[in-house]
C-alpha cells in the first residue's frame, strides 16, 4: 500500500500536464448501500485512476466511526490514498485528538479540516464546548500535530455565512492557509468566473498552495436547487431556465449535467486548474461520462 501525502500529490503532478482528479464520497446509510458502492461503484470510479478520494464526515460527527473505516477499507484494499473530512461540531478538543490518533494508527495521512454546518435543528452556528469554534483553529490543531497533510474548504461566492462579505471570507481563507492548510477544495461553482476572481485574489495576497475546483455534476433540476440553496451557491440565469425546460426528467437532467460540467472543466483546465474535486454523490455513471469526454479517463 502506497498512501501520500496529498500535499506531495499536487507538487508532483505539477510537472505533468493535466489537473490532479479527486472523487468524493459520503458514507452510505445502510450496509447493502455500502456493500453495493464497495462491489460496483467504487471500483467502476477507480478504474478511471484517480490520485485520491476523500470521505465525507455527516453532520455531528455522525458519520465518524463510518467514515474512518471506509477511509481505512479503500487505502487497505484498494491501495487509494483516501482524505477524511473532519468537523468542529459538537466536538472537545480532546475528541478530535482522539480522531486524529485513530486515524493516524490506520495510516490515513490526509484530513479535509472543516467547521462543519450547524447541528440539525439549529441555524445558527455556536462553538461547542471545549472545542473550535473556527476551522482555522482545527487547521491550526492538526499542523501542530504534525504527520498529516491538511485541506481546507473555500468557497468562490463567499461563504454563506460571512455577512461582511466574499472578500472578507476569502481573506478569513488566507488565515486557513497560513495556518498550515496545505491547499483549498472548493465549494460547487457553476459560474467558472466565480473560481477565477477568488483565485486572482489569493494570488494577489500572495497564496501559492493549489485552489482545487469542487464540481458537481447535476443530476435532477429539484435536487440542485435544495443543495445551492443549502450552501449559498449562485444557479446562473440560463442554467436556471435549462433547468425549468428539462423539469421533472431526471435522464435529461443528468445528460444536461454532464454536458455543463463538462464544459465547465475545459474552460478550468484550459485555465491551469491545479486539481478537479468531483462530488460523484456515490454514483458513477456521470463522472466517467465527463472523465471520458475530458480524455482523463
Ligand atoms: C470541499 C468541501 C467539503 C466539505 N465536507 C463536509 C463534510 O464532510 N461534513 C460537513 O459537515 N460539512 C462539509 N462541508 C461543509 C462545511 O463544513 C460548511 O460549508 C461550513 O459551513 C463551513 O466550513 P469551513 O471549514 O469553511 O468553516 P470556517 O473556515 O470556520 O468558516 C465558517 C464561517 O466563519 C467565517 N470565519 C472563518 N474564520 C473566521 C475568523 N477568524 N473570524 C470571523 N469569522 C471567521 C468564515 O468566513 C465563514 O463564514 C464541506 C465543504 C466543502 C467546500
Amino acid at each position: 500500500m502506497s498512501i501520500h501525502l496529498i500535499r506531495d500529490i499536487y507538487t508532483a503532478h505539477k510537472q505533468i500536464q493535466g489537473p490532479v482528479i479527486s472523487f468524493e464520497y459520503f458514507p452510505f446509510k445502510t450496509e447493502e448501500g455500502q456493500a453495493s458502492f464497495f462491489d460496483k461503484t467504487l471500483p467502476r470510479l477507480l478504474d478511471l485512476g484517480p490520485d485520491f478520494c476523500s470521505v465525507t464526515y455527516g453532520a455531528g460527527g455522525s458519520t465518524r466511526d463510518k467514515s474512518i473505516k471506509i477511509v481505512d477499507r479503500i487505502q487497505r484494499e484498494f491501495g487509494l490514498t483516501t482524505m477524511l473530512h473532519l468537523t468542529c461540531v459538537s466536538a472537545t478538543q480532546d475528541e478530535i485528538g482522539g480522531v486524529l490518533s485513530e486515524a493516524s494508527e490506520l495510516g490515513i495521512r490526509n484530513i479535509l479540516a472543516l467547521r462543519g454546518d450547524p447541528p440539525q435543528g439549529t441555524k445558527v452556528w455556536v462553538k461547542p464546548e471545549g472545542g473550535f469554534e473556527y476551522s482555522y483553529e482545527l487547521v491550526t490543531y492538526i499542523a501542530k500535530s504534525g504527520g498529516f497533510s491538511i485541506g481546507t474548504a473555500g468557497f468562490p461566492e463567499g461563504h454563506i455565512d460571512c455577512k461582511e462579505g466574499k472578500l472578507v471570507d476569502w481573506g478569513h481563507l488566507k488565515n486557513k492557509i497560513d495556518c498550515g492548510a496545505d491547499f483549498v477544495i472548493t465549494q460547487l461553482f457553476f459560474d467558472n468566473a466565480d473560481y477565477f476572481e477568488m483565485r486572482e485574489h489569493l494570488r494577489s495576497q500572495g497564496v501559492t498552495v493549489p485552489l482545487v475546483a469542487g464540481v458537481l455534476p447535476i443530476l435532477s433540476g429539484s435536487q440542485i436547487k435544495r443543495f445551492t440553496q443549502m450552501c449559498g451557491a449562485r444557479l446562473p440565469e440560463t442554467l436556471l431556465t435549462k433547468l425549468e425546460e428539462i423539469g421533472d426528467d431526471d435522464e435529461a437532467a443528468a445528460e444536461f449535467g454532464i454536458k455543463y460540467a463538462t464544459e465547465q472543466c475545459e474552460e478550468l483546465i484550459t485555465r491551469g486548474v491545479e486539481g478537479i474535486h468531483f462530488y460523484t454523490l456515490n454514483k458513477s455513471r456521470s463522472t466517467i461520462a465527463i472523465m471520458e469526454n475530458l480524455g482523463l479517463a
